[in-house]
């Protein structure tokens, strides 16, 4: 029996263990994948504080040594269900059953991907998710974004303030972003839009990523469009309906929780990108990992 369980290992599941550890607690984290989750597939992340640069899977080799050392322990498996017992949890995965007192679920989000050829091994060289964290690599460089709805374009934004071109790539015959971001792209003079265009394959130039070939749905024709990088914004997964009995989820599948991580079933806890939050960085799920945390802690203590 531990005393806390937590479902995924990125930065909120391993900022909640730094943190229960430091409580006395005992505490498995359960992992599917990448210890360190999402960052892992950045090369490069600069604006998480104390590290002036370093690559994902450097900060998450990091945690996870931190962990380790305050006596934290992983497995490796994917977890497909809670059963609520009242006062014990248990925890049904793919590597076992396990039991703890309160569970901590930090499963993140998945981005939304096209599809194509060779697109896993592009990710972080080539192919983005976020302006925020990795536009600045592409200062006064020419790159894609594709998506047309409210985030491709405050992406398309942001980039258009640090890069020489933007081209925004839309599947439909208009953008669906909100009026007020359309305003701003329009008045943008290095950022082009493409409508009623879809992406057909990644271009690469001696193996490195070099645009993309694109097709209009209308006439068929086919174009290349050579960029130095692409950002894919056509929407987040989140892959929590498997909680979905023990927890609420708001109409776009995240956790319903506010800022202090508790969910309708006493003992479990919710943390990171997975939630119902306007930013989705590594710095704000390392905040919901602490204070998840702390209130399982607080709820094991009373
Ligand atoms: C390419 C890229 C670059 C980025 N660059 C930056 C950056 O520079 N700066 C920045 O602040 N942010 C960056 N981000 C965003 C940042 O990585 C995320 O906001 C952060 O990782 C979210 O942390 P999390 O712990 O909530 O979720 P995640 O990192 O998504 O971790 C969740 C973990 O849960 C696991 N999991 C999910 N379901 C299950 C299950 N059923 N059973 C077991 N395990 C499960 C997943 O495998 C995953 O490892 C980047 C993201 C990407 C993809």
């Amino acid at each position: 029996m531990y005393d806390i369980i937590i479902i995924g290992a990125g930065p909120a599941g391993m900022t909640a263990a730094v943190y229960a550890l430091r409580a006395d607690k005992t505490v498995l984290l359960i992992e599917r994948g990448a210890f360190g989750g999402q960052m892992t597939f950045s090369p490069n992340i600069e604006n998480f504080p104390g590290t002036v640069s370093a690559s994902g899977s450097e900060i998450a080799d990091k945690m996870v040594e931190q962990v380790i050392n305050l006596g934290g322990e992983f497995e490796l498996g994917e977890v497909t269900g809670i059963r609520d017992n009242g006062d014990t949890k248990t925890v049904i995965a793919d590597c076992g059953e396990y039991e703890a007192r309160a569970v901590v679920i930090a499963t993140g989000v998945k981005h939304r991907m096209l599809g194509l050829d060779g697109e896993d091994e592009l990710i972080g060289d080539g192919i983005s998710f976020c302006a925020v964290c990795d536009g600045a690599f592409y200062k006064n460089k020419d790159v894609a974004v594709i998506g047309g709805g409210n985030s491709a374009l405050q992406e398309a934004i942001l980039l258009s303030d640090v890069c020489k071109s933007v081209t925004v790539i839309q599947n439909l015959d208009r953008l669906t972003g909100e009026g007020r971001l359309q305003k701003v792209i329009a008045e943008k003079s290095n950022v082009k839009v493409i409508t009623s265009t879809v992406v057909t394959e990644y271009l690469k130039d001696s193996g490195a990523f070099c645009g993309v070939r694109v097709k209009n749905t209308g006439s068929g024709q086919e174009t290349d469009i050579r960029a130095d990088g692409v950002f894919v914004a056509i929407g987040l997964i989140p892959e929590n309906g498997i909680f979905s009995e023990l927890t609420e989820l708001d109409a776009r599948g995240y956790f319903a929780s506010g800022e202090d991580c508790t969910t309708k079933t006493a003992g479990i806890f919710v943390a990171g990108d997975c939630r119902a939050k306007r930013i989705r960085q590594v710095a704000t799920a390392c905040a919901d990992g602490a204070v998840a945390a702390l209130s399982a802690c607080e709820y094991l203590d009373k």
